[in-house]
């Protein structure tokens, strides 16, 4: 029989749209990491009748119910008690709880007072669950016959601490023996969803592995999974080859496009510099999110405005006006500019109508041009991507990463995204 895990998330504040539930999908990835996925997620305003109900409803379905939030000092705090009720006890001051609280306040040269200390209670014959790095102690209680109730701080930060010290290997005592499922993770870019599931679906995978699709604009990520007995790996080459090897460009989970770009240019030895009209230094921002970012990216400009295209980046008036800002012949130069000026290896450069206004017949919205320049050779990439501002900004900048990408490796540019020029 399979461990079941269910979540009460309390507050108003997750309620009114103020702010996401992060701990729920937080919990929901780690059970599936261990092949198991959570049996409900209930979130619940900040209220006595409502958090028991809730703690009811789930016991007729859980083993085990993590609750979040509701154990600070003030009065819509109410998890503790809830809890104590739904078990029908009572609350007493655990001593551990208050000597850890009387540290914290010590610490900080704040006086404790007596809301404070509020925090200490604990429904009797439970277990404290240390908060190493807040203030609220969570607590974990259960009864004969019902399920287990891990109750824990909201805060995320802490509400991780207290998960990965307490809960998760109480899961996994609980869950000993399950076999854990391996994964393998393509991320891509430069496909639509849609042609990376047909091309998926057209392998004909077993139904032992379970394929995935997240589109986390604007990559489409597709995770294949199965148990550890089934050999993966066939299955992956297949995918890979369907979708296409130059589409994937890194298989690793915690990667991002920045970063695998970073590290592919550190191990060939390339350095990288920007000229960004549209794009306002998004290409800039996302590359230097990397730590050790400076070791790949020499820097660049946001030249919005013409005069910064003549004056910093040289492009030559003639060519403003003749083919325009938004043009393979602007584009063409920035890059160069960029890549000589700043002393790069390649040279990268965007200029498009990211809308919604200046569109015209020939140059609607969504209409960009992305510039590379090496010592070698340059091209010039011209795309268009109907869609609203913030849309058309974001995909210009990972059209241009993705040509750098592209550009170190020596691939083919994809028929998929540019119109090529
Ligand atoms: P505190 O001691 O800070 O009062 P708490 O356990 O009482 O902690 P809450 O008051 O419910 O927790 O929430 C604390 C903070 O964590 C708030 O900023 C809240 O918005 C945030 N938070 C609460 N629940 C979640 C959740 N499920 N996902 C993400 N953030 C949350
Ligand atoms: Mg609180």
């Amino acid at each position: 029989m399979t461990f079941s895990v269910s979540i009460l998330a309390t507050g108003s504040e997750l309620l009114d749209g103020r702010v996401v539930d992060t701990n729920s999908n937080f919990v929901a990835k780690e059970l599936s990491e261990r092949g198991l996925k959570l049996r409900r997620v209930l979130t619940v305003d900040d209220d006595m009748g409502e958090l028991v109900a809730g703690l009811r409803e789930l016991a007729a379905v859980s083993d085990l119910i993590i609750t979040s939030g509701g154990l600070g000092p003030t009065t819509d705090d109410l998890t503790r008690d809830a809890v104590a009720s739904f078990f029908g006890v009572s609350l007493a001051e655990d001593p551990e709880g208050r000597k850890h609280l009387e540290e914290f306040y010590r610490k900080r040269n704040r006086p404790i007072d007596t809301n404070n200390l509020k925090q200490a209670l604990l429904p009797i014959g439970s277990t404290i669950i240390p908060n190493e790095v807040g203030t609220a102690p969570g607590f974990i209680a259960s009864r004969q016959g019902g399920p287990t109730v891990c109750s824990l701080s909201g805060v995320p930060r802490e509400f991780k601490s207290m998960f990965m010290a307490t809960v998760r290997p109480l899961i996994e005592a609980k869950t000993h023996g399950v076999e854990a499922l391996h994964r393998v993770t393509l991320k891509t870019f430069g496909l639509p969803e849609s042609t990376v599931g047909k091309l998926v679906e057209g392998i004909g995978l077993p139904e032992d592995v379970v394929v995935s699709y997240r589109a986390a604009f604007p990559e489409v990520h597709v995770v294949l999974k199965a148990p550890q007995s089934v050999s993966l790996e066939a299955h992956a080459e297949a995918a890979r080859n369907a979708i296409g090897k130059s589409f994937i460009y890194t298989e690793d989970p915690s990667a991002t496009l920045g970063s695998a770009l970073h590290h592919l240019l550190l191990g060939h030895g390339e350095t990288l510099a920007t000229a960004e009209s549209c794009t306002g230094g998004m290409i800039s921002e996302i590359v230097t999110r990397t730590p050790g970012s400076s070791a790949t990216f020499k820097g660049g400009v946001v030249a919005y405005d013409n005069s910064i295209k003549e004056g910093l980046l040289h492009v030559a008036y003639e060519t403003l006006v003749t083919h325009g800002a938004v043009s393979a012949e602007t584009v063409r130069e920035m890059a160069e500019a960029a890549r000589t000026r700043c002393g790069a290896t390649i040279g990268v450069s965007v200029s498009g109508v990211a809308g919604p206004g200046g569109g015209t017949p020939e140059k609607p919205v969504g209409t960009f041009f992305i510039g590379i320049s090496t010592a070698s050779h340059s091209f010039q990439v011209q795309s268009l991507y109907v869609s609203e501002r913030t849309n058309v900004r974001m995909y210009a900048a990972y059209v241009a990463l993705d040509l750098v990408r592209r550009t170190v490796l020596r691939l083919p540019l994809p028929k998929s995204y540019p119109e090529i020029r």
